[in-house]
């Protein structure tokens, strides 16, 4: 069931040892402007391409690839995803993208250990996350693409540069990984991340009326409880000082 709405398509992550995010593809089939929301693990890209061109999509119409952060189990496979969709540009947070230009891959692996590990994994180099970015997101945007309008809401904490997509007709959330099901919340132990911003962005997210949760990972949710953002923080709120 790949349609969660009309013009939202999942594709879900294919998780190894390490995580791969789900994907996203927003905006009205017809519209021809089609954006792809995060990528997935290193190796994921002709999985995540194949099951898009399955959808339907041409692969011209992806005009975008849009990253709610720039973890690994994220961005891990946009070079492979950027050769099957060429004319797509790259959105990203400000901060992030600043990094992802200089070739500086904190932000991607989130610490040294897990990089050493990564690199020796999937045969990596010092320069394997190094991008041009098309256009620097700062949040507060509101994104006319797709017949669709969808909200940019900065949200750091589980990285610096976070984003969430909101879409207020159907009352859509794609958070990335900062608020999924089951109560959980991302971590805030990585680079770039600080819990007290967590905390001020989760309470942002409940502040949205928001019936369907498309998180990075794990159970999408639909008819979510009205609640349930707040819930959450106040769940996790001792652990975000
Ligand atoms: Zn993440
Ligand atoms: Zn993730």
């Amino acid at each position: 069931m790949p349609q969660v709405y009309k013009g939202v398509q999942f594709i879900p992550g294919q998780d190894e040892f390490i995580p791969d995010s789900h994907v996203y593809v927003i905006g009205n089939p017809e519209s021809g402007d089609l954006s792809i929301v995060d990528a997935g693990l290193t190796g994921k890209g002709s999985y995540k391409a194949n099951s898009v061109k399955q959808l339907g999509i041409r692969p011209e119409d992806i005009k975008r690839i849009i990253m709610t952060h720039t973890h690994l189990d994220h961005i891990g496979c946009l070079a492979e995803l950027q050769k099957d969709f060429p004319g797509a540009e790259l959105w990203v947070h400000r901060l992030e993208a600043d990094l992802l230009e200089e070739g500086d891959d904190r932000a991607v692996y989130g610490m040294e250990m897990f990089k050493d590990m990564c690199q020796t994994q999937f045969g990596l180099d010092g320069n394997a996350f190094k991008f041009k970015v098309d256009r620097k997101l700062e949040g507060g945007e509101i994104l006319e693409i797709g017949d669709m309008i969808w909200d940019v809401v900065y949200i750091p904490g589980h990285s610096m540069g976070g984003i969430a997509l909101y879409e207020p007709v159907a009352k859509i959330l794609i958070p990335g990984d900062v608020v999924y099901a089951d109560y959980a919340i991302g971590r805030f132990d990585l680079f770039g991340a600080n819990a007290a911003q967590l905390k001020d962005s989760l309470v942002k997210l409940a502040g949205l009326d928001v019936d369907i949760l498309l998180p990075g990972h794990n159970q999408i949710m639909k008819g979510v409880p009205q609640d349930y953002i707040r819930k959450t923080t106040k769940m996790w709120e001792p652990y975000l000082m």
